[in-house]
């Protein structure tokens, strides 16, 4: 098969300037590397904190050592988790039962506020209201 060899292109052209779509490869890497570096900075916070901040909750003034650092958490005051300032201004040390506590008061608070607001955009009388026998009981 001495043939063979003819049929095969030249490899000593220069290379072509990157195509279009090597480029965006080449971005989409950037980009994702980025975005680790990103999670990885903010996957730091609670280091950081337990740097900044005392070893104590800042509720119920519970302190940790080392042996129990694991149930205290750092909480974001302003429950924005990608907000994390390297001053700690919006990092907080929790306990786990006071975070947890802090969330559900949150929670309620964002519940109210989303019935509150349902309430205005939607005027329209519930068509089935769960609450008809329940008056009844009371015109009794
Ligand atoms: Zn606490
Ligand atoms: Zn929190």
């Amino acid at each position: 098969m001495a043939t063979e060899r003819s049929y095969r292109p030249k490899k000593t052209a220069p290379k072509p300037t990157k195509t279009a779509e090597e480029r965006q490869a080449a971005m989409e890497k950037i980009v994702s590397m980025a975005r680790r570096n990103q999670d990885s900075r903010a996957a730091g916070y609670r280091e950081k904190s337990l740097r900044i901040h005392p070893h104590v909750c800042g509720r119920c003034g519970r302190e940790f050592s080392q042996d129990n650092l694991t149930e205290l958490t750092v909480h974001h005051k302003d429950h924005n988790h990608d907000n994390n300032p390297e001053d700690g201004s919006n990092w907080e040390n929790l306990c786990i039962y006071c975070h947890d506590n802090e969330h559900s008061r949150y929670t309620e608070h964002l519940a109210s506020k989303t019935q509150a607001l349902q309430a205005e955009e939607e005027p329209k009388p519930a068509t089935h209201n769960p609450f008809a026998d329940l008056g009844k009981l009371f015109n009794k």
